[in-house]
């Protein structure tokens, strides 16, 4: 499976924009972001004039690092989201949330969707009792998704330090069992992400 090995935090110094990609760090101070929030690279400082299409094609590219996929990835979502009723971009961000790696993050078992990701592929969890080991798998409205390893430290260390974080409205938690329905897939409102999904709407629609 293809994965991003460059420097992680020059992608949020690129969007000017927090993505939470590292875990505990995005929290602290020693978020680069908060350090040198200017775009990485020699010209990073310059002052620069950005085209529609420039403009566009940030809010793509925010949008596949802040959730983790690839282009060609990104682009199967796209024409599921135009094949579906209502609005394309919105119909995208859904899709997006539903993806396993960004569930087991949202419900507090990771402190980043890269470490979700590992979780899934290393077989943790469980959707409707049937073992799920494929972080881009999409979750339905119903579906159950339950820890199996509840000796795990590092997702145990997890949960406690997520404890302060509220679940997404769209879910509900059974923390004793370690057990997350998803009671509903997301409206638009419901998804905390900063980003103007009409631009990667337009830009692919070119
Ligand atoms: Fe982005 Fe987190 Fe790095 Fe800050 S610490 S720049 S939020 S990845």
């Amino acid at each position: 499976m293809a994965r991003y090995t460059g420097a992680v935090c020059r992608q949020c110094r690129r969007e000017g924009q927090k993505l939470f990609l590292k875990g505990e760090r995005c929290y602290s101070d020693k978020c680069a972001l908060t350090r040198r929030n200017f775009a990485p690279g020699q010209h990073g400082q310059a002052r620069k004039k950005v085209s529609e299409y420039g403009v566009q094609l940030r809010a793509k590219q925010k949008a596949k690092k802040y959730y983790g996929v690839f282009e060609s990835q990104f682009r199967k979502y796209f024409e599921m989201a135009e094949r579906k009723a209502g609005m394309t971009g919105e119909n995208l961000l859904r899709i997006l949330e539903s993806r396993m790696d960004n569930i087991v993050y949202r419900a507090g078992y990771a402190m980043s969707r890269a470490e979700a990701r590992q979780l899934v592929l290393h077989r943790h969890f469980t959707v409707n009792g049937q073992i799920v080991n494929i972080p881009s798998y999409l979750v339905k409205e119903g579906d159950v998704i339950e820890l199996r390893t509840r000796d795990c430290e590092k997702i145990k260390g997890s949960v406690e330090k997520n404890a302060g974080r509220p679940t997404p409205v769209w879910m509900t938690a059974d923390r004793d069992n370690f057990k997350t329905t998803v009671t509903r897939l997301p409206d638009r409102a419901d998804i905390d992400f900063d980003v103007e999904e009409h631009l990667i709407v337009e830009l692919y629609s070119k």
